[in-house]
């Protein structure tokens, strides 16, 4: 396995781990941490809640155990129960992490156990009642064991979810949320997927980390059940409205959210929208919270069937029946974006999210393209066919070629003094005028277009 050639390559030593967990390493002939490694352990280290996309075969098992074992040699306590828990899809990757767990514990005392369906359920139990350090476990059994009242996760220290996707899709989403509610609320929680921009991953994220730090190393595109992702390049935001209105008039969904990065530019779509006999409704933090439940719920009732928002106002969304996610504005970033699409998607549906891009949001999308290792498909609309057709030059990259050189600088930074100045004033204005400052300045900055 080839660490990232790109990055200056890390020691396993390097990586602070525990001596015992260095000679297991160098005993199974690991001589680099592979790029997941790289990126997951030091944050796993320092007790981050993590959300990280790798795909099999790329060292995520070792990844995960290496720092969790690490905290259970480390941090001694006297506290019963399991202190760490993994929960795998399958019979067959709980057994996989395991052999990997006991020969990176061997030169240790933890002691570490499986619990799987079909097998002895009451060896299963004693293993349990004996505190087994770290329990690797398929999400059924475990429940099962939870009905006899045995397994003891009060004092869990760290949970894991491997394949939190496949988890998914074999239906386990509940049984995930109910184990995770029986589990220490102080644990530190890591959800490996292989995928982020499958549906439901998201909203899982949402309901089990805290303050979670994103590790995207590989989102695969695994057929129909992830959601469709498409690109509409636009002229500019005048454009951009009449694609959206005919995308919302056009498409079929059940519900519709749409994803501004202000609030202004939120406000500003709802009036052509009802223009369209659209059944639209605004939800930003500007509003008060009575407006902002009455929209959800309207909402969610299916009164209204597009929902404009803003990031912060849809962080936490949990309404079923949206099928269709339109960014009428790029996100600032690869983690917004996933966020917003992560809205979408059922089990048993597509899910489909458009972005709609002018020429400077082109470098900002391909930046979250690469973030996310995708490249999402391109679309026209026949009737509204714009004249910007994206960059005429693309570097490998695939930002746009020679963009810089097309832009004034001194113009560029008169407009930020201009627009610096001109936020300076408002700040003092926007603080008085409400109680809850939701979204950043600098989105009064991209309002302008
Ligand atoms: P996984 O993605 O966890 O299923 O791991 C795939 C394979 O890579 C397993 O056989 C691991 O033993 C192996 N592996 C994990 N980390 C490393 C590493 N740093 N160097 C070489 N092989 C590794």
């Amino acid at each position: 396995m080839q660490p990232n050639p790109t990055d200056t390559p890390l020691s396993f030593s390097s990586l602070s781990l525990a001596e015992p967990l260095l000679i297991a390493v160098r005993k199974l002939g690991f001589e680099q941490p592979t790029p997941v490694q790289q990126q997951a352990i030091p944050p796993a280290l320092e007790h981050k809640d993590l959300l990280v996309s790798a795909e099999t075969g790329s060292g995520k098992t070792a990844a995960f155990l290496l720092p969790t074992l690490h905290h259970l040699l480390t941090l001694s306590t006297r506290k019963p129960g399991t202190r760490a828990l993994i929960l795998a899809p399958t019979r067959e990757l709980a057994q996989q992490i395991f052999k990997q767990c006991q020969q990176l514990i061997e030169f240790t005392d933890i002691k570490a156990g499986i619990i799987t369906g079909g097998d002895d359920f009451r060896l299963q139990q004693n293993m349990l009642r004996r505190n087994t350090e770290i329990v690797i476990a398929t999400p059924g059994r475990i429940l099962e064991l939870m009905g006899q009242e045995i397994p003891n996760f009060t004092n869990l220290e760290i949970l894991i979810l491997d394949e939190a996707d496949r988890m998914l899709d074999m239906g386990f989403s509940e049984d995930v949320l109910t184990i995770t509610k029986s589990c220490n609320e102080q644990r530190q929680t890591l959800l490996f997927s292989a995928t982020l921009t499958h549906f439901g991953v998201i909203k899982m994220a949402d309901k089990i980390l805290q303050d979670h730090k994103v590790v995207a190393l590989n989102t695969l595109h695994d057929g129909h059940r992830n959601i469709e992702q498409q690109i509409i390049v636009a002229d500019d935001n005048n454009h951009k409205q009449k694609l959206l209105a005919w995308l919302l008039l056009n498409e079929t969904y059940d519900k519709a959210l749409v994803f501004t990065n202000s609030r202004i530019q939120a406000d500003l779509l709802r009036g052509p929208l009802r223009g369209q006999k659209l059944r639209v409704g605004v939800l930003h933090g500007e509003m008060d919270q009575k407006d902002r439940n009455r929209m959800m719920q309207l909402f969610r009732e299916g009164e209204v069937k597009v929902m404009v928002a803003t990031d912060l106002a849809a962080r936490g969304l949990d309404i079923k029946g949206i099928n269709l996610v339109i960014n009428f504005d790029v996100p600032r970033n690869g983690i917004n974006y996933i966020h917003r699409i992560g809205r979408t998607g059922r089990v048993d549906e597509l899910g489909l999210t458009i972005a709609l891009v002018k020429s400077t949001e082109w470098n900002l999308m391909s930046g979250i393209e690469r973030f996310l290792k995708q490249k999402f498909k391109h679309r026209t609309i026949k009737e509204l066919e714009g004249k910007y057709k994206g960059p005429k030059k693309l570097k490998a990259s695939g930002k746009a070629a020679g963009i810089k050189n097309k832009i004034e600088p001194k113009k560029v930074a008169a407009e930020k003094i201009k627009i610096r100045d001109r936020d300076k004033k408002n700040i003092g204005k926007r603080r008085a005028a409400s109680a809850q400052p939701d979204l950043p300045q600098t989105e009064q900055q991209e309002q302008k277009d």
